[in-house]
């Protein structure tokens, strides 16, 4: 079964705007899809509305084959649905160290002290940033938030990783290394992924799939 499915999903905003509509996709378990579109195409509005930030309007939306949100159903509130999410900028906790960032979902899921520092540990191993435990978040490049913010996001092992234009926030020669860099985590996870770019080339790179969106429809090709 896909690890999320969206049927005929779509999303009117309170002012009456459809941002998305008639939405099919689904993510097989360990595929990287790249949501690929031009800015205000409607790919944040469906991110956030697998996520559970955003209610969807109409349709359902289906992870591990259970509807988290669909008529008549309560919809499944974010940190229920099991999936990581990466955002722009970061947005790392600002007063913690990188640590202490990526454990910061093993502290709210109960994981013992131990466990968490051999996760941590883990974790910077695999976005090439060992040793980073006690640095303080401010000191990092952009491209070193970037990598702690993944790594926050994988620490607790979701089936599921949105990322909402991780790197548009880099600069070119950066954006390129990491795109590359993201795929062969995604990869060496076996995490399934809707990756959003408005970027042709690392859509290319990142995913295996690329879903072109405009108007908020999926244009086939
Ligand atoms: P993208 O991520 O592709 O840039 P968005 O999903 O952010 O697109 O936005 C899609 C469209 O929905 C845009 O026209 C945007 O202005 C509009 N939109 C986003 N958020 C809201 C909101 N809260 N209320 C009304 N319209 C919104
Ligand atoms: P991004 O495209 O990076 O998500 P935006 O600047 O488009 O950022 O949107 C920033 C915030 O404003 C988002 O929370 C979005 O939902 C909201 N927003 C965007 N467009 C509108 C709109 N037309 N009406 C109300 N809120 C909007």
């Amino acid at each position: 079964v896909p690890a999320v499915e969206c049927q005929q999903v779509s999303i009117t905003y309170p002012d009456g705007f459809t941002a998305v509509q008639d939405i099919d996709l689904a993510v097989a378990p360990g595929e990287i899809v790249a949501l690929l579109g031009p800015s205000g195409s409607g790919k944040s509005t469906l991110l956030r509305g697998l996520a559970g930030l955003e209610r969807i309007t109409s349709g359902r939306v289906l992870m591990d084959d259970v509807v988290v949100d669909g008529p008549g159903v309560i919809p499944r509130p974010v940190h229920q649905r099991g999936c990581g999410m990466v955002f722009q900028d970061g947005q790392l906790f600002p007063h913690r160290t990188v640590g202490r960032n990526i454990a910061y979902g093993l502290e709210a899921a109960g994981v013992p002290k131990p466990e968490r520092r051999e996760r941590v540990a883990q974790m910077l191993q695999l976005v090439s940033l060992e040793g980073f435990e006690n640095r303080p978040v401010t000191t990092l490049s952009g491209g070193q938030g970037q990598r702690v913010a993944l790594a926050r996001s994988l620490a607790p092992r979701p089936k599921l990783l949105l990322l909402d234009e991780p790197l548009s926030a880099l600069d070119r020669d950066l954006r390129e290394r990491l795109a590359v860099d993201i795929r062969q985590i995604l990869t060496s996870t076996s995490i399934a992924a809707v990756f959003v770019t408005h970027d042709h080339d690392e859509a290319a790179t990142v995913a295996d799939r690329i879903v072109t969106i405009d108007a908020g429809r999926i244009i086939t090709a």
